[in-house]
């Protein structure tokens, strides 16, 4: 009888882990997860590495049902994990490069550089684009999957990316930046070009932005 309750654990623990995320795993505004706070990752275990497979998962499904969008990464709280696990695409401009790294309890060190605004999307806030001011270059200090601590200088595109994914894992979101901003807001139409939204009525009184 001991067995076959311990066999039957196994079954159902091995059909759990087996089961990949997809792009119905991830959430969007609104959802009050999207704006707390992730907890630090205590011990990198199979579960965190499991995690962060399954965030790479569900963020190439994502891609691969956009026509004209990249998934170039995704933080823990956007699969409704609040873990302190970012995951970064390896290449930005290769698509077919459909690698990743993982970033576990990231920090900003330092922010450097001069401040620039460029067009920033989430899959979080389907359809968004704006305009968000960011530093030119970031340090940042992280673990990773083996639990040994890297640091790296990040700058440009890469630099954008640390800052959004970290802001994930302390509760914000890109547009929380230019809430005031009317002009810095865009809308993906199905062609792949962005057009100005109005933002008194697809973003100030959009209550789903901001709830
Ligand atoms: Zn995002």
């Amino acid at each position: 009888m001991g067995l076959l309750t311990v066999n039957y654990c196994n079954l159902l623990f091995s059909s759990v882990i087996l089961v990949e995320m997809t792009k119905d795993d991830i959430i969007s505004l609104p959802n009050d997860h999207l704006r707390q706070r992730s907890k630090k990752v205590g011990v990198v275990s199979d579960a965190v590495r499991k995690l962060a497979e399954d965030m790479q998962a569900a963020t190439l499904d994502w891609e691969d049902s956009r026509e004209h969008e990249v998934g170039v990464a995704l933080a823990g709280v956007q699969v409704d994990e609040l873990t302190r696990i970012v995951v970064i695409r390896q290449d930005f401009d290769d698509k077919t490069n459909r690698n990743f790294n993982v970033f576990i309890n990231p920090e900003i060190t330092k922010f450097e550089g001069e401040i620039n605004e460029d067009f920033e999307g989430c899959l979080s806030i389907p359809d968004v684009y704006g305009k968000v001011p960011r530093y030119s270059k970031v340090r940042v200090r992280a673990l990773n999957l083996q639990g040994k601590q890297v640091r790296i200088k990040a700058e440009g595109f890469l630099a954008r990316v640390f800052q959004h994914e970290i802001d994930h894992t302390n509760g914000k979101v890109f547009i929380d930046h230019i809430k005031d901003k009317p002009e810095a807001y865009f809308r993906l139409e199905a062609d792949g070009s962005l057009t100005p939204l109005d933002y008194e009525k697809n973003i100030a009184n959009n209550a789903a932005l901001w709830e």
